[in-house]
């Protein structure tokens, strides 16, 4: 019993979480807590801590960091600031993520690189600056210096409708981490993918709003019903730690099935 919870237990590990504020990734930031990691949430309103009081009634630390992720300057800096204050990263979690619905002959210049820069530019300046870091750390026992984890989507595979820039970004998720992950699996860092199926969250409000596509998006889930954020707890538990060492370079789909249709 005890080697089985080593497998899952994230005692002494810190995690750095983006999106952690609502939905899918305020969900994984307080089952990595209650797994026992302490949490480095990024976000934009610091003001905002309902997700750092729920990190701490799980007995865990948090640090709250204001960012706006939009901005490539305010991402650069994240990092060396966070490590200048002595937060000695061990797991990764890029969950923040924007949609953008338009025809793509519509779809504004700047709406693209929105998207782009939310989605992708950011989960690539903070893997290179958190994988460097990792890089460095001595490795444990069983060769780990850390994880990394991002949050793509069935949109990694599927190119959606009107959400050009979205899908773009997502299939960019999906090849940065198995890029990232050819270069550092063999050097004790996993890097992998989930992908989310659709899920009751915020970002989906217009989908689920539009009768017509509500419907038919149900119809083809096999588990019968949307995801929930819960739905991400066991997922994110197991790549975060040592029960996953041997997966890297993944996209798992986490879906209820619909990629199996
Ligand atoms: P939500 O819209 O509920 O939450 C989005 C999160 O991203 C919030 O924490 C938000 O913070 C943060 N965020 C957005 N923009 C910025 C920014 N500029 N700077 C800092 N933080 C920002 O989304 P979900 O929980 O649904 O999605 C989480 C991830 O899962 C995303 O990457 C999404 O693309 C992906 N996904 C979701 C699916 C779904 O069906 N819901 C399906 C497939 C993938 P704030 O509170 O400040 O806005």
């Amino acid at each position: 019993m005890e080697s089985l919870m080593k497998l899952f237990s994230l005692e002494g590990e810190t995690a750095l979480v983006t999106g952690g504020t609502r939905g899918i990734g305020q969900a994984m930031a307080i089952a990595l807590a209650e797994a026992g990691a302490d949490i480095v949430l990024v976000q934009r309103d610091p003001h905002d801590t309902r997700t750092k009081a729920q990190i701490e009634t799980a007995g865990r630390k948090c640090t709250i960091y204001q960012r706006d992720l939009s901005s490539n300057t305010d991402v650069v800096t994240l990092v060396s600031d966070i490590l200048a204050d002595g937060h000695d990263i061990t797991i990764l979690l890029n969950c923040a993520g924007i949609q953008h619905r338009s025809p793509s002959a519509q779809f504004a210049d700047e709406d693209w690189s929105r998207v782009l820069q939310v989605n992708l530019t950011s989960v690539f300046t903070l893997c290179r600056d958190v994988g460097a870091h990792m890089l460095q750390r001595n490795p444990d026992s069983t060769g780990r210096r850390g994880t990394i984890i991002n949050i793509a989507s069935l949109l990694s595979f599927q190119g959606g409708l009107t959400v050009p820039a979205y899908a773009a970004s997502k299939g960019g998720v999906a090849q940065l981490t198995k890029a990232l992950s050819n270069e550092w699996a063999g050097k004790g860092i996993n890097v992998n993918a989930i992908a989310p199926g659709y899920i009751d969250t915020d970002m989906n409000d217009a989908l689920m709003k539009d009768e017509v596509r509500a419907k038919s998006i149900m119809e083809r889930i096999p588990a019968g019903r949307w995801g929930k954020p819960d739905d991400f707890k066991g997922v994110v538990i197991w790549l975060a730690g040592r029960g996953s060492a041997y997966v890297s370079g993944e996209v798992i789909t986490v879906d209820g099935g619909w990629m199996g249709r």
